[in-house]
């Protein structure tokens, strides 16, 4: 078989998670590359062509190797995995060894999450979701591609793999009837699983973004957003939507 040793560029590692991969204990492959430079984004060392402490993936299949028995699944995050021309060697050479795979994407390159899905080669991806269409570039700052966006949450959901959208909320990029928007459009293409996330202040690639409190969505917000998706879930160090009242 065709290795994707030189043909994927490893950023980091980071050895367990509990939280990338649903029901999984899993490792996280960090590529390197990114097409976007979101404003919010807190893995700017992953962002050029270069790692400043690159990984041979030579090393990474040896690392996970040692973990047969124990973890169950690796993930593929990043930077953009889809920027990777070895990414589906990479997996392969995963599964192979008995993993289960997960893949972290920003969801604007259809063609190799369906080659992928087609291939079984992939257990759960996620998505991000930065903002409703029209201000997508004023977060992302590079220009994206709707329909290429569009094409891969149909592929998804034809696929009928598990998967999670998510967006990350800074109040000042989004506003509540953004969120909604959003929502719209992930209900129109029958995307069941939503998660938000609360920006992560300190190390964003945009330093001028202040930290955010623990109202940055409203109550009633969160609340229509559990309603409409089965698989709503909210990250926040300080808030749960269990935490607040019901707005009236
Ligand atoms: S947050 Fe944006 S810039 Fe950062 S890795 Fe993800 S898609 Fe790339």
């Amino acid at each position: 078989m065709k290795k994707g040793s030189d043909k994927i560029l490893v950023g980091g590692l980071q050895p367990l998670t509990m939280i990338d991969f649903p029901g999984r204990l899993a490792s996280v492959v960090f590529t390197q590359g990114c097409n976007l430079r979101c404003r919010f984004c807190y893995n700017r060392t992953l962002l050029g062509e270069k790692a400043a402490d690159p990984l041979s993936w030579e090393s990474v299949i040896d690392f996970l190797r040692d973990r047969q028995g124990f973890i169950e699944g690796v993930v593929f995050s990043g930077g953009e995995p889809c920027l990777q021309p070895g990414l589906l060697d990479a997996l392969r050479e995963v599964r192979e060894l008995g993993f289960d795979a997960a893949l972290h994407t920003n969801g604007f390159f259809p063609d190799i999450v369906e080659a992928a899905l087609a291939e079984r080669l992939l257990q759960f991806i996620a998505v991000d979701f930065k903002a409703p269409f029209e201000k997508y570039q004023s977060i992302t700052r590079q220009p994206v591609d709707r329909v290429a966006y569009g094409r891969v949450a149909d592929i998804i959901v034809a696929a009928g793999i598990k998967h999670e959208y998510r967006t990350t909320v800074h109040p000042g990029l989004l506003s509540d009837s953004d969120i909604m928007l959003m929502a719209d459009w992930l209900e129109e293409k029958k995307i069941s699983n939503y998660a938000i996330q609360k920006f992560k202040y300190g190390e964003a690639l945009d330093q001028s973004l202040p930290p955010v409190n623990a109202s940055f969505l409203q109550a009633a917000t969160l609340f229509k957003l559990r309603a409409r998706f089965t698989g709503f879930t909210l990250r926040s160090d300080d808030v749960s939507v269990d935490s607040l009242k019901q707005a009236a």
